[in-house]
C-alpha cells in the first residue's frame, strides 16, 4: 500500500512511519486523510506484531513533528454529536496505537502540539531533538477546547496530575529540556541522531523521572489529595479568567470526574466535552482570532518589496523610548538610544533593564545574555553611528514643532534608505511627513504602553509613503513577535479613536448619576481588562484630555466628552502617575481604594441602571465608531479593527473582537438600540453611521 500523507517502510524488522511526507505546508496537521492513513498503518502494525521489533514515528519535515488536528475541521462539526464523533475517531486510532505490544517510539523534532502530542503520548517512548524549534504542549484551551484525542487521560499518567493540569489549563509549550525535566520526553538527542538512537528505546526503560517527582506522584495518588489539587486548580482558573472562559472549567470537570474511571468511559466524557465546546460560541470566537493572528503574520496584498531592518535607533529615552530600545536590543539590532541629556538616557536604560530583568527572573534569559543585551544599547546624546541604522523610531515629546525639527535634523544624519518613523499617539502623520525631504521612507509606528506588554503596533501611512517602507515595517514588527495593523492617518488613528467613546460615555453616565463603581464593574463584567475610569487613570487624565480634544476637533460632535476630565485636572488629579485619579494608588501603582475627594466633587451617584444598559450605552458608540473607521478607510477590513482592539486595549478575546461581537448580536438589532438612545440620550453620539444602516437593511455582517 502507498500513502499520500505518511511514509511507511520496514527495515531490519523495524517499522518507520514518517509524517509530513509529500506535504508542501510548513506544518503537518492531522487532517482526515492523514488520520485515515495512520489508522491503516496502525492496523498493519497490529498484524505484524510478531515480525517486528518495534515501530519508530518521525517527521520528514525539519522543525515540525505534528502541529495538531486540522483546526479547519472543527468548523465542519455542526452539532455536539459531530464533535464527539470526530474526537472519538481520533481516540480509537490512538488507543489502537497504545495497545500495540511492540515498542513504539515517537521521535519529536520541532513542533509537537495538541493532537501531535496526544499521538506521541500514545507511543511507549518519546524522544526529542535538542533543536530550538522543539516544543511540546496541549494548547487546545487557548482555542476554547479540551484536548479530545486522549490528552487529558494520558498526560497525567506520564507526568503526574499537578504538571498535567498546569500544562492543559494554560496550554503552555515546553522546550526539549523542560519536556525531559517533567518526564514527557524520555531522552534528548541531537536531531541528526534521533532516528538512529530510537531503537535504544525498544527496551522499556525504567521510569527516568526524578525521585522527587515519584514522591510527589505517590503523595498525589490518593482521592483526598486529588480533591485538594482540583480545588486549588479551580480557584486559580477562576482567579485568572474571572469565570469568563468555559474550556478550563470543563477540562477540570472531565479530569476530576474521570479520576476513578477506566479508559473507555473516561475518553467518552472527554469526547463529549470536546463536542460541546467545539460548537460553542466561545471556541468559535477564539478560533477566529487564531486565524486572524496567523493571517496577520503576512501583510495583505504584500508586493514582496520589504527590506530587512537590522540596525536601529530610538530618539527620546523616556517611557516609550526605553521600551523601544529594549525591543530593538532583544531583536539583536544593537540600538542607539539618543536623548537630550544624561538624565533622560538613564531613565531609558532603567526601563530597558527592568524589562530584561523580568525575563531573567522568569529564567527565560541568562544573566550573561542580560549583560550582553544591555551592553548592546548605545546610550548617547549625539548622532554618532546613525549612518549605520536601517530604522529610526522617534519617541520624543508630543509636540509637532519639536518632532518636525527632530526629523529634519535626523534626515541629514542617516543613509538615504534608512526608514524614519514616529511613535506619536495623536499628531498627524501626514503633517509630520512635511518635515522630510524624502517622505516616502517615513511612517507612523505607534507602540502602546508598556511596550514589553502590549502586542499591537499601528503602522500609519500618509499620502507619499512607499510600499517598501510599509512592507519593511510590517515584516519587522512581525519579526519582533508583535502584531501589526496598517492604518491610514486620521485623528486617533484606529485604536484610540474607537477607545474614545469608551471613556466619553463613562463620563456622560457619571453625569447622569450612575456610580463610577457600577460603570467600571459593568465593563469588567463584559470582559474588559479595566473599566473606563481605571483606564483613564492608567493612561493619565491629562493625556486622555489632550487626545480627546484632538479627536473631537477632527471628527466632531459624536466624539464630544463632558467636563469631568477638566474638573479632575483642576484639582491636579492626573491618575496613576501622581497616585490620585478616580482611584488612589500606592507607591507600587496598586489601587488602594476610591479617591473620596474626587468622588465627592463629581456628580452624586443617584441612579441605578442595569448592567446590560450600561454596557449598551458604552459599547454601541464604540461599534458605531469602529464602523466609521471602515467607512473612512482608516483600515481596510473588519479584522483590522478586531485585531487592533484585542491586542491594543485587551478587548475580550472570547467575544471574538468588537465587530465580530456586533455580527453575533445582529446589526439590525444593534441599530434599533442605537436609534432608541439617539432619541432618549443624544442624537450625535448614537445616530448609526451609513455602514451600520446599510448592513442592517441588507441583513449583512461586518464579516461576510
Ligand atoms: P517622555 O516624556 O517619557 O519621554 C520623552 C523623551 O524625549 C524625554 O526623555 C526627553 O528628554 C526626550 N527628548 C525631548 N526632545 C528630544 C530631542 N530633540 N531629541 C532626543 N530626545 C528628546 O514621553 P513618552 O511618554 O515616552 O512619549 C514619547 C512619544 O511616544 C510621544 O510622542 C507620545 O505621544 C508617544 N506615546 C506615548 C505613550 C505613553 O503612554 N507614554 C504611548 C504611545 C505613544
Amino acid at each position: 500500500m502507498t500513502y499520500k500523507r505518511l511514509s511507511f517502510e520496514i527495515k531490519d524488522k523495524k517499522a518507520f512511519v514518517g509524517f509530513g511526507y509529500n506535504c508542501d505546508k510548513a506544518m503537518t496537521v492531522l487532517d482526515e486523510e492523514t488520520l485515515k492513513e495512520l489508522q491503516d498503518i496502525v492496523e498493519d502494525l497490529h498484524s505484524k506484531e510478531k515480525e517486528l521489533d518495534g515501530a519508530i514515528f518521525f517527521s520528514h519535515k525539519d522543525r515540525c513533528f505534528l502541529a495538531g488536528a486540522d483546526i479547519n475541521l472543527f468548523d465542519t462539526m455542526h452539532t455536539a454529536a459531530d464533535g464527539q464523533a470526530g474526537a472519538e475517531a481520533g481516540q480509537t486510532i490512538f488507543n489502537r496505537l497504545e495497545d500495540l505490544k511492540m515498542p513504539t517510539v515517537a521521535c519529536v523534532n520541532g513542533v509537537c502540539l495538541g493532537g501531535g502530542l496526544e499521538f506521541a503520548l500514545s507511543c511507549k517512548s518519546i524522544i526529542v531533538s535538542d533543536d530550538k524549534s522543539t516544543g511540546l504542549g496541549l494548547p487546545e484551551v487557548k482555542l476554547g477546547l479540551i484536548p479530545g484525542f486522549g490528552g487529558t487521560y494520558r498526560l497525567p499518567k506520564k507526568v503526574g496530575l499537578p504538571t498535567a493540569l498546569d500544562m492543559i489549563l494554560t496550554g503552555k509549550n515546553l522546550n526539549a529540556k523542560k519536556a525531559k525535566k517533567v518526564g514527557i520526553a524520555d531522552e534528548i538527542y541531537a536531531k541528526e541522531r534521533l532516528l538512529d538512537l530510537a531503537p535504544k528505546h525498544f527496551k522499556k526503560k525504567a521510569d527516568k523521572r526524578s525521585m522527587m517527582d515519584k514522591v510527589q506522584d505517590a503523595a498525589t495518588d490518593n482521592v483526598f489529595t486529588k480533591k485538594i489539587i482540583f480545588q486549588k486548580a479551580r480557584e486559580s482558573v477562576l482567579k485568572k479568567t474571572k469565570g469568563f472562559y468555559q474550556a478550563p472549567l470543563k477540562i477540570l470537570d472531565v479530569m476530576e470526574g474521570g479520576v476513578m474511571k477506566g479508559r473507555a468511559s473516561y475518553l467518552t466524557t472527554e469526547a463529549q466535552a470536546f463536542g460541546e465546546l467545539c460548537i460553542g460560541e466561545q471556541s468559535k470566537n477564539l478560533r477566529h482570532i487564531f486565524f486572524l493572528m496567523e493571517g496577520s503574520k503576512k501583510m495583505d496584498d504584500a508586493k514582496g518589496v520589504g527590506r530587512s531592518l537590522k540596525r536601529g535607533a530610538c530618539l527620546g529615552a523616556g517611557t516609550m523610548g526605553g521600551g523601544i530600545a529594549w525591543l530593538m536590543a532583544k531583536n539583536d539590532m544593537f540600538p542607539i538610544m539618543k536623548d537630550l541629556n544624561q538624565h533622560g538616557l538613564e531613565l531609558g536604560l532603567k526601563q530597558a533593564s527592568s524589562n530584561f530583568s523580568g525575563a531573567v527572573k522568569r529564567k527565560r534569559m541568562s544573566k550573561d545574555d542580560f549583560e550582553r543585551k544591555m551592553r548592546s544599547i548605545s546610550a548617547q546624546t549625539d548622532y554618532r553611528g546613525f549612518e549605520h541604522t536601517d530604522l529610526v523610531i522617534e519617541a520624543v515629546v508630543e509636540n509637532m514643532d519639536i518632532k518636525k525639527k527632530v526629523f529634519a535634523e535626523t534626515e541629514t544624519k542617516v543613509r538615504p534608505d534608512t526608514i524614519l518613523t514616529s511613535n506619536t499617539s495623536s499628531l498627524s502623520i501626514q503633517e509630520m511627513s512635511k518635515a522630510l525631504e524624502d517622505s516616502s521612507r517615513f511612517a507612523g509606528l505607534h507602540f502602546f504602553n508598556p511596550v514589553h506588554m502590549m502586542p499591537l503596533v499601528e503602522i500609519i501611512k500618509h499620502d507619499n509613503v512607499s510600499d517598501e517602507t510599509v512592507e519593511s515595517l510590517y515584516n519587522w514588527v512581525v519579526k519582533t513577535k508583535k502584531t501589526p495593523v496598517v492604518v491610514n492617518d486620521g485623528p486617533g488613528f484606529l485604536v484610540n479613536r474607537i477607545l474614545m467613546p469608551y471613556m466619553n460615555e463613562a463620563g456622560f453616565l457619571l453625569e447622569e448619576g450612575v456610580s463610577i463603581k457600577d460603570i467600571d464593574d459593568a465593563c469588567l463584567n463584559f470582559g474588559m481588562p479595566m473599566g473606563p475610569f481605571r483606564l483613564l487613570d492608567e493612561v493619565g487624565i491629562d493625556v486622555g484630555d489632550k487626545v480627546s480634544k484632538i479627536i473631537f476637533d477632527g471628527l466632531g460632535a459624536r466624539l464630544a466628552s463632558n467636563g469631568i476630565g477638566k474638573q479632575m485636572l483642576e484639582k491636579e488629579f492626573l491618575g496613576k502617575k501622581n497616585s490620585k485619579g478616580f482611584y488612589l494608588y500606592d507607591e507600587k501603582g496598586k489601587v488602594t481604594g476610591p479617591n473620596d475627594e474626587a468622588w465627592k466633587m463629581l456628580p452624586k451617584a443617584s441612579k441605578k441602571m442595569s448592567e446590560t444598559e450600561i454596557q449598551m450605552r458604552i459599547f454601541l458608540p464604540m461599534i458605531n465608531e469602529a464602523a466609521t473607521t471602515l467607512e473612512d478607510k482608516i483600515v481596510a477590513k473588519a479584522k483590522d479593527v478586531d485585531l487592533g482592539l484585542i491586542f491594543g486595549i485587551g478587548f475580550p478575546p472570547f467575544r471574538g473582537g468588537l465587530l465580530r461581537y456586533a455580527d453575533t448580536q445582529g446589526i439590525a438589532r444593534l441599530k434599533e438600540e442605537m436609534l432608541k438612545f439617539a432619541d432618549s440620550v443624544d442624537k450625535d453620539r448614537y445616530t448609526p453611521c451609513e455602514l451600520i444602516n446599510k448592513l442592517a437593511s441588507d441583513n449583512g455582517k461586518f464579516y461576510e
